[in-house]
């Protein structure tokens, strides 16, 4: 179906067709055309789904220009506020409706003037919207649409008792629209008393990486996970390459480290200040540098075109984060690769990644590496000759 069949108004669909989509996403298809109804929802989307534009574009549809708060866009991080922001301008361009954003860690100067002058649909991370309403800057009373989005990622990260609060200041009488990848006790707690009557929609999750991507485990000790990354930059012809950590000091250090090597790095993670967060983010997509190291909670969600390959210099805890990792690269057909250090500690890990995304991913020794005794590959090795003596038992009992 394209997007003019959605019921959505002629100059949305200009501006959508003007940067180049020209048919809906499922979760588009979906849920644009409840939402323009009024109705409640709960999708159960991905980032990278498209589900911006799902709620965004019959939100914008709907609301009349008026200067006011009308709609609420709740977002976990500041990068993801921005991010939305900016996909809100373009879809609006050619329309009144005024758009803005509000978070914490930049001065407060400008985002004031933004809201005195007033807009129509504010974007906002919850602890500086409430700085705001408790200064009397805004209020929520005019509030028609609340769009609550990645909301496991906001209960991950302690909000949701300040979500909870900026609920109860929107009017009863309000369209929701819920976004959460999962919906653990707490969200399920929460959709209760937030949605009237919604409707549930599932995106099949995205277990599976793109087939553009090629993924490789690197086992390697501990003392040599470093060595083995400066190697595999020096040896990798790359164009651009996000380096996650699970850590915020791991990350620091591995940036310093590089920049030592004259790499131009960037660093994104949580403990940065705005300034340099968005100068980090800005400067990896024009290219100004060639790596990002960054924490996941950093660069969940973030969309990031043109990442020719993705080094997971730790093993994610969790398996869905790895999919989310990866999916920076070998997005839009493009080729991607996808490099994991594992070290014996994360082998649990490494294996419920593949468990998780259904598919083997091979280990592999980077040749002329002095690899020191890695019991990684031993333990392999003795198993794999275990297996083929087996096989030759077998045999030879038959
Ligand atoms: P999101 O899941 O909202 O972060 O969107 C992921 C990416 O898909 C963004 O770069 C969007 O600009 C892009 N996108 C969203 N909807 C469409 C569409 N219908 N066709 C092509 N690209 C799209």
């Amino acid at each position: 179906m394209p997007f003019n069949g959605l019921g959505l108004s002629e100059s949305i669909v200009k501006a959508i067709q003007e940067l180049g989509f020209t048919k809906p996403t499922p979760v588009q298809e979906k849920t644009i055309p409840l939402i323009l109804k009024g109705k409640d929802i709960i999708a159960s989307a991905q980032t990278g789904t498209g589900k911006t534009a799902a709620f965004g574009l019959p939100t914008l549809d709907r609301l009349k220009p008026g200067k006011r708060i009308q709609c609420l866009i709740l977002e976990p991080t500041r990068e993801l506020a921005q991010q939305v922001e900016e996909a809100l301008q373009d879809y609006s361009k050619h329309m009144d409706t005024r758009v803005g954003v509000v978070y914490g860690g930049v001065k407060y100067g400008r985002q004031r003037q933004m809201l005195e002058k007033g807009v129509d649909i504010l974007v906002a991370t919850p602890g500086r919207l409430i700085d705001y309403i408790s200064q009397g800057v805004i209020s929520l009373k005019k509030v028609e649409v609340l769009i609550l989005d990645e909301v496991d990622r906001m209960l991950d990260m302690g909000f949701l008792p300040d979500v909870s609060r900026l609920i109860k200041m929107c009017p009863e009488n309000r369209q929701t629209l819920f976004f959460s990848a999962t919906l653990p006790a707490a969200i399920q707690t929460m959709m209760k008393w937030v949605l009237k009557d919604p409707e549930v929609i599932e995106i099949g999750r995205n277990h599976v990486a793109a087939t553009t991507v090629t993924h490789a485990f690197y086992p390697v000790a501990e003392q040599q996970k470093y060595n083995l990354l400066i190697e595999l930059l020096t040896r990798t012809h790359f164009e651009s390459v996000l380096i996650f950590t699970r850590t915020k000091v791991n990350a620091d250090l591995i940036s310093r480290r590089l920049e030592r090597l004259n790499h131009s790095v960037a660093t994104l993670h949580s403990d940065r200040s705005q300034g340099e967060r968005t100068a980090a983010l800005k400067g990896f997509k024009s290219g100004k540098f060639e790596v990002l190291v960054a924490t996941d909670i950093a660069a969940r969600g973030l969309d990031i075109a043109g990442v020719t390959h993705v080094i997971n210099y730790d093993v994610p805890l969790n398996a869905e984060d790895y999919v989310h990792r990866i999916g920076r690269t070998g997005r839009a057909e493009k080729e991607g690769d996808a490099f994991t250090l594992v070290t014996e500690a994360e082998v649990k890990n490494a294996k419920s990644i593949e468990h998780y995304i259904g598919q083997k991913i091979d280990r592999t020794k980077l040749e002329g590496f002095d690899y020191m005794y890695s019991a990684l590959f031993d333990a392999e090795e003795k198993q794999a000759q275990r297996k083929a003596s087996s096989r030759m038992y077998g045999r030879l009992r038959r």
